[in-house]
Parts: C-alpha cells; structure tokens; sequence
C-alpha cells in the first residue's frame, strides 16, 4: 500500500525545526475557491496509509 512518503503532497519538517520529529512531515495542498488559490497544510506521518488525493511522486 502507498503511504504518504510517496506522495508529492508530502514534506518532511527539517531537523531543528521547532515541530521537527522523526517520520512526521506536513500535507501541503494547493486549492482554490471563489478568491483565488490558497495552500492548506496539516501534519502527517510518512508512515500514514496515503489517502484518495495522494500523487505518486515522479
Ligand atoms: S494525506 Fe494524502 S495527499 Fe496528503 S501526503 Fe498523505 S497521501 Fe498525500
């Protein structure tokens, strides 16, 4: 099964950071409404099941 680390959507938090921990990286999603494009980030694991939106990385 595909997990999140292989999902183009997946970035890994970089050591030092202040919500750094091993495995753990954010979602981040470009969307759009009626205003315009925004970005929705939220915290995942690398080792999490991938979701119906995962991209598989090139
Ligand atoms: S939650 Fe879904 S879209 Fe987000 S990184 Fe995981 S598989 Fe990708």
């Amino acid at each position: 099964m595909a997990r999140c680390a292989d999902c183009s959507y997946f970035f890994s938090i970089p050591a030092g950071d202040y919500d750094y921990e091993k495995g753990k990286g954010d979602c981040v999603h470009e969307e759009q409404d009626q205003k315009g494009k925004f970005w929705l980030s939220r915290p995942v694991l690398e080792e999490s099941d991938a979701c119906a939106k995962m991209k598989a990385r090139k």
